[in-house]
């Protein structure tokens, strides 16, 4: 059974259709990479799993339970953590009090303070700074950890190397190659194809809204993900390169 199943979901910012009668399933254990262009949909519909944002039609079943209507903080408690666009840390806090907020949630788990440590160790030496005082890439490391810290069943990724350095990006990828590697269950949006196809077992490419294409990340060919992306017809694109 999937741990998520997402079902002709339909998410709406005012008369503007962000997420049009999209479906996917997402196993446990399993990483899917979300992409497509600016605009797509792909952060409203990882809101929208994370109840940031709730749908106007469709269902969102998690483990089993319909949580459609299930508000964020309840899904919180259940399992489903968002690490946001934008990182959202608490900036007077420091690395270490950021963290330990993520244990507000109660979830019972394999994830400690000093296991995210351990995880994430780029956090080690500057466990006590500010986040208002840390780089871009440190203060991504702190909302992966303060998520993980919730123990979650679902870890929902939002365009986690968006601003980053290129050496930053690495590090936060090697994080999430940990994460995968011990089976942990990851959604991820990521504008960036290669980072995409390089950790993910499936790959889903919104466009307007709508699913354009889905498959496993090691059958799809990049040409095929880049006409789904940014919506040509194959038989228009012949030539076009
Ligand atoms: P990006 O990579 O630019 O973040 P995306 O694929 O994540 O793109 P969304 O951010 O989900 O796409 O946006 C989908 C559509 O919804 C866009 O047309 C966007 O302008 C619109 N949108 C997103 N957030 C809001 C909002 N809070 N209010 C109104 N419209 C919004």
């Amino acid at each position: 059974m999937s741990m998520l199943s997402v079902r002709d979901l339909e998410v709406r910012h005012g008369l503007l259709h962000a997420v049009r009668g999209v479906s996917f399933d997402v196993a446990r254990g399993e990483t899917v990479a979300f992409v497509g262009a600016n605009g797509a949909g792909k952060t409203t519909l990882l809101r929208a799993v994370a109840g940031a944002h709730l749908p106007v039609r469709g269902t969102i079943r998690f483990d089993g339970a319909d949580v459609t209507q299930v508000p964020s903080h309840r899904r919180v408690r259940q399992g489903i953590a968002l690490v946001p666009e934008g990182r959202r840390l608490f900036e007077e806090l420091s690395v270490t009090e950021n963290l330990l907020l993520g244990r507000a949630a109660r979830n019972p788990g394999a994830w400690t303070l000093d296991g995210v440590l351990e995880a994430l160790p780029q956090l080690q030496p500057i466990r006590n700074s500010l986040a208002k005082n840390l780089s871009g890439g440190q203060q991504q490391a702190v909302a992966i950890g303060r998520a993980l810290m919730t123990n979650p069943k679902l870890l929902l990724l939002d365009e986690i190397s968006l601003g980053l350095s290129p050496a930053a990006v690495d590090l936060v990828y090697a994080a999430i190659s940990k994460l995968i590697a011990a089976s942990t269950t990851i959604m991820l949006v990521e504008q960036n194809l290669d980072r995409a196809l390089s950790v993910a077992d499936r790959i889903i490419c919104l466009l307007e809204g709508r699913l354009a294409l889905e498959g496993e990340a090691k059958q799809l060919q990049r040409d095929r993900i880049t006409e789904a992306y940014f919506g040509l017809d194959r038989n228009q694109t012949e030539g076009v390169h």
